[in-house]
């Protein structure tokens, strides 16, 4: 079945819509709950019902990891068990597998190991995992690409996505991103054939497409002749653009987006408050890791002063009044600054306040996870009325200026609102 986009309301290039896949339908702006395990998935599915999460429309998953949670391995255990937490989200949220193909190029050993574990995985990406990478004459053999796309959205079909992702490489370049463009038109044949949602995916690995006006006019112009519903954009770990001619040309990207002929949905996936921010640039969709943005290319680093993170089993929280997720230790000083009490006043904050000080790690991990789409639900209620009072720009501009952001790197987007 196809996923339709109805507008409903706009202001500047946010606006409210309406999204239907099936019998599922959601109001947008809305927050996708990125889940990696089994107690994520346990979170967001006590919370949805408890908090009324209404902006908290989508679930994403990498397939990955969907092969632990949403397999058969995992529903037969359900079965056993007797939960059907499984069903429970699958009735009410439009659940998104993200393919996570960057890891054929990206040696991150734990990934390429899980991809291993498919015993339906084509041969010649199987072989490219034993080896250093993928093989630039194997991405541009047509036989080859046809099998990787058939295995990777029935992969995701069986998983019970709503959405059917095209299996999108690593893009760093124009070389790249024309092999992407190519994987994505195939894709929506083969998504048109089966009567599944069309789908366009660009996953993004260097800032660099966007210096290039080329890179973005080849993207829009091919996003105007195929018939996607929804467009899924993802930038690798905590990427954003940064450098001015970036910038202005994600700024361009996003205006394009929004002249095209028929309304489409548009989801950042993989991302934290830099897709909220987004949201007011007319993404419709950004999902986030519930246990904040952990990019697993990046090895972890010693600290720069060398003393070690004295909280190290304690995550990271996200506070609402910056919108940076926050390390343990900090957000004790701040919490004893700011007279005993977290900076966020959801219940589930206020729960803990009176025991933050002596908290174990594992009494904490599940709150703090808890409270990240609590808060970003609140976000998004404020910017829904934001956009029915046609003051997006203004009041982002108000938000990204507040003392509390005036130290986040998000606040050089404030020239979007201005
Ligand atoms: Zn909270």
């Amino acid at each position: 079945m196809r996923a339709t986009t109805e507008l409903i309301r706009e202001s500047g290039l946010a606006s409210i819509k309406r999204l239907s896949v099936g019998s599922k339908v959601i109001t947008t702006p809305s927050y996708s709950a990125e889940i990696r395990n089994w107690n994520d998935l346990r979170i967001i599915e006590r919370a949805k019902p408890n908090h009324r999460l209404d902006n908290v429309g989508v679930v994403s998953v990498s397939v990955l990891d969907a092969k632990t949670i949403l397999g058969q391995q995992a529903r037969t255990l359900m079965m056993f068990t007797g939960t059907e937490r499984e069903n429970k989200i699958r009735s009410d949220s439009i659940i998104l597998i993200d393919p996570s193909m960057e890891y054929f190029s990206h040696n991150v050993e734990s990934e390429r190991e899980r991809f291993l574990t498919f015993d339906n995985l084509p041969s010649f990406l199987r072989n490219s995992l034993y080896q250093d990478r993928i093989s630039e004459s194997d991405l541009s053999n047509e036989e080859l690409s046809m099998k990787c796309m058939e295995w990777s959205m029935n992969q995701q079909m069986k998983y019970g996505a709503d959405l059917p992702l095209p299996p999108c490489f690593s893009i760093t370049g124009m070389k790249s991103l024309a092999r992407a463009l190519e994987m994505n038109r195939r894709s929506q044949t083969y998504a048109k054939d089966n009567g599944w949602s069309r789908c366009a995916y660009f996953n993004i690995d260097s800032m660099k497409i966007f210096q290039s006006e080329e890179c973005v006019s080849s993207m829009i112009t091919a996003l105007n002749v195929w018939e996607a519903d929804v467009i899924v954009l993802k930038f690798r770990g905590g990427l954003m653009p940064k450098e001015p001619i970036e910038m202005a040309n994600y700024f361009t990207f996003f205006s394009k987006l929004n002249e095209l002929d028929s309304r489409k949905t548009v989801i950042l996936l993989n991302t934290d408050s830099f897709g909220y921010i987004n949201l007011g640039l007319g993404v419709d969709i950004f999902s986030e890791p519930m246990n904040g943005l952990i990019d697993k290319d990046v090895r972890p680093r010693p600290s720069r002063d060398g003393i070690r993170d004295p909280y190290p089993t304690y995550g990271k929280y996200l506070n609402p009044l910056d919108l940076r997720w926050w390390k343990f230790s900090q957000l004790r000083s701040l919490f004893i600054n700011n007279g005993n009490r977290l900076p966020c006043n959801c219940p589930i904050c206020r729960s803990i306040n009176p025991r933050f000080l002596a908290i174990s790690p594992n009494d904490w991990n599940i709150p703090r996870r808890e409270h990240c789409p609590i808060c970003r639900n609140e976000q998004i209620s404020e910017l829904l009325v934001n956009i029915h009072d046609s003051n997006v720009k203004g009041a982002m501009f108000a938000k990204l200026a507040s003392n509390e952001m005036s130290s986040s790197p998000l606040n050089i987007y404030k020239c979007w609102f201005s």
